[in-house]
């Protein structure tokens, strides 16, 4: 019997309680075409903060408990070259939720609590393609592309939102927070849909509490298409733990806290199995960049990358990513092959047939890479804030000429000092990230003919993107919102 996946697919959303519009839709199509819907495709998509390339079991952490992602890599396909699209909270959350580039959108730089801006409402995101096509959503944790109630996700396609609008070291709490400028910050708030419930939560419920929403929206939306958009708090420091996972870890507190979220995601994978959804949801796992190293010993590890969060090598830009779909993701896949945050969405779409939206994506649909193509890219753009710094294209990664922060003769955080990283620079560096992922050996002088075939490149993401380093403002960005009060 033919399966006839459109026909729920495109159904608009209806008021109509959601399982009984879908065995209705089935029996009409049935009556109709005499074929059976496929059941369509649900999004799970989960984001931790600064949780390092090397900090998961399937990723080569050797002190870090994580069956519950382990089993999720092995029961589909893990990436080992996919690279969020920032090595900083706000425009790699960006990039995730809109396919494009944080410049492109507007939003290059982290937001603070005393930031007027956040994401435009022009720009289609995740949550609004998939609202369009029936999908019930929801958001939950950090969102940090602003905290404004015009900017919340309730008014970026989300009809639901619990959780901290931006990262849990905004806060004036010296404890949480031991930069003297953080004095300034409000009380961090604890959002639902656009209204603060909570001033300073105990951070130690936070993953429980998600975990719990999480759970009840799927069982809630069991018989519609959701997308749960799923962003840990945590393992953003200051890091924090419930009473069941603390001092459980090898690893100390850090240890805990992914423990933790390695059993909210268990917790999530048994939801799904407890209402026979696993089969038709794909769950992705990432972070949002490398981790924090100068917060260190309660700080990921990048494995064998350069440097970490807030730089363009690859320790801040290189991450892990996970996709499970059983329906059509062979088990137990690794590759290799380059790929972007930018690319989730445009994967996405094409999964579930969204029209196109107001801008083309600069991520790429990823499902023939996962059935075993190449990149689908010719070069991926690191950028620090509006600074093009880097360029990757095939096995070659070119950075011009900047400063950058380094972990290497850092002073690292204690309870009263944040940490100050060591301020160093690179000249003109051309790297074999094949050979050389850790970006030791400049061959810059042996292939002055990449070096010329990577500035070309990078010339042309100047003109289209800008670049603050050398000056050119982009032609083809647009700006974020911004309110006036
Ligand atoms: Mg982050």
């Amino acid at each position: 019997m033919p399966a006839c996946r459109q026909l729920l697919l495109f159904q608009p959303r209806t008021e109509t309680p959601g399982a009984h519009w879908h065995v209705c839709a089935a029996l009409i199509a049935l009556l109709l075409t005499g074929c059976v819907p496929e059941r369509p495709l649900n999004i799970v998509l989960i984001v931790t903060d600064d949780q390092g390339w090397a900090d998961l079991g399937s990723y080569g952490a050797r002190d870090l408990d994580t069956p519950n992602l382990d089993r999720l890599a092995a029961e589909g396909i893990r990436f080992t070259n996919y690279y969020a699209s920032n090595a900083a909270c706000s425009p790699s959350r960006a990039a995730l939720l809109t396919g494009m580039y944080p410049m492109r959108v507007g939003l290059p730089g982290v937001l603070m609590p005393q930031s007027n801006a956040g994401l435009n409402p022009a720009e289609r995101t995740l949550a609004e393609m998939l609202r369009d096509l029936g999908y019930r959503t929801a958001a939950i944790g950090k969102w940090h592309l602003g905290h404004h109630p015009e900017h919340l996700p309730v008014n970026h396609g989300f009809e639901s939102y619990f959780g901290i609008p931006y990262s849990n070291d905004m806060t004036p709490d010296s404890t949480k927070n031991p930069n003297p400028y953080a004095r300034n910050h409000p009380p961090l708030p604890l959002v639902e849909n656009d209204r603060t419930i909570e001033v300073e939560p105990d951070q130690r419920l936070l993953t429980r509490r998600y975990t719990e929403r999480a759970t009840t929206f799927i069982e809630t939306h069991r018989d519609e298409p959701f997308f749960l958009y799923m962003a840990h708090t945590f393992p953003h420091m200051p890091l924090f733990v419930s009473d069941d996972f603390a001092g459980q870890s090898r690893r100390g507190l850090y240890g805990d806290v992914i423990m933790e979220i390695d059993a909210s995601t268990g917790t999530i994978m048994d939801a799904l199995e407890r209402h026979n959804l696993t089969h038709h949801t794909l769950i992705i796992f990432t972070s949002d960049n490398g981790p924090w190293l100068v917060k260190a010993p309660f700080a990921g590890s990048a494995g064998p990358f350069r440097e970490g969060k807030g730089t363009t090598f690859e320790g801040g830009h290189r991450v892990p990513l996970i996709l499970r779909w059983p329906a059509r993701i062979p088990a137990g896949q690794v590759s290799d092959a380059m790929v972007l945050a930018m690319d989730l969405m445009p994967t996405i779409a094409a999964l579930t047939e969204a029209p196109p939206g107001p801008y083309p994506f600069d991520g790429k649909d990823l499902m023939p890479t996962i059935d075993g193509g190449p990149t689908p890219h010719e070069a991926f753009f690191y950028y620090r804030g509006r600074a093009l710094e880097a360029v990757r294209s095939g096995p070659w990664k070119l950075h011009v000429p900047h400063l950058f922060r380094s972990i290497h003769g850092a002073t690292l955080v204690t309870p009263t000092h944040p940490g100050t990283y060591r301020q160093d620079s690179t000249d003109l560096a051309l790297y074999d990230l094949a050979a050389d992922p850790g970006e030791t050996r400049n061959l810059a002088g042996d292939h002055p003919d990449v070096v010329d075939h990577l500035l070309t490149l990078m010339e042309t993401a100047r003109q289209d993107l800008g670049d603050s380093r050398t000056g050119v403002q982009g032609s083809n960005i647009r700006a974020s919102a911004r309110v006036t009060h």
